[in-house]
């Protein structure tokens, strides 16, 4: 329902947690971030309101400074912890606003190459499938464009991989995202209000963008692989 990421200068948790508190208005069921510490990946994730993720992060907190949150907003799969996002596949870490309508397809895909399920998610096909590309020997990136090229339906989506604390990959179909520009710092959100703390300079990807963001560089391409410039726009938000 909601998704934020960040490549910080910062650690990135308390930022993500305040962050998903500015998309609680969407509603949600349950709430998670992950994130990358010394190229290592990994996540916390809760039920309920986003003060069960902050109680949970005082006693198990996640170090780094590069990091994705969501809350989600069950479609496939009850309502609990292990449906919760981001969902990770090896060293993939996804979140994800929408359906996966080609999920099942996905799912029969994978488990004829072997792979296990973990969860009841449509969004878990997602991490497996990047996952899948990666143990091929493709690029974080290149997992990624491979993964996005196979799914159908609507979608918000943003990657982090491990060993990578200077890469974040988005794409958006069928549900909003924007690309927030900081100082040596870059961010992504599921709207602008998320992202009105860290910066009030956006640019909103347009359908069938996808994004490879770094600290310092985003090259964002077209459904059809072109580069493809967004206006970066300087909003106002009461933050
Ligand atoms: N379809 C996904 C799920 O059920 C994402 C739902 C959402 O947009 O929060 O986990």
């Amino acid at each position: 329902c909601g998704i934020i990421g960040v490549l910080g200068d910062h650690e990135a948790a308390p930022l993500l947690v305040e962050a998903l508190k500015r998309l609680e208005y969407r509603g949600y069921d349950s709430a998670g971030i992950a994130t990358i510490n010394d190229g290592v990946l990994d996540r916390r994730r809760a039920v309920g309101k986003l003060v069960n993720l902050s109680d949970l992060l005082v006693h198990e907190p996640l170090a780094g400074k590069s990091g994705i949150g969501h809350t989600r907003w069950a479609t496939h799969g009850a309502p609990n912890v292990v449906n919760a996002h981001p969902h990770c596949a090896g060293g993939v870490a996804v979140v994800h606003n929408g359906i996966i309508e080609n999920f099942r397809e996905l799912r029969a895909f994978l488990a004829e190459q072997g792979v296990g399920f973990a969860t009841d998610t449509d969004t878990e096909t997602v991490a497996l499938l990047a996952d899948h590309f990666r143990n091929q020997g493709l690029s974080p990136r290149d997992a990624a464009e491979q993964t996005i090229a196979r799914l159908e339906g609507a979608y918000a989506l943003c990657f982090l991989f491990d060993g990578e604390d200077d890469l974040l990959i988005a794409a958006r179909k069928g549900s909003p995202l924007a690309i927030g520009y900081g100082t040596g710092e870059m961010f992504v959100g599921s709207d602008a209000i998320a992202l009105a703390p860290m910066t009030d300079r956006i640019s909103y990807l347009e359908e069938g963008d996808w994004a490879v963001i770094t600290r310092d560089t985003v090259e964002i391409r077209d459904a059809n692989g072109t580069i493809a410039n967004r206006a970066i726009k300087t909003i106002q938000i009461d933050s």
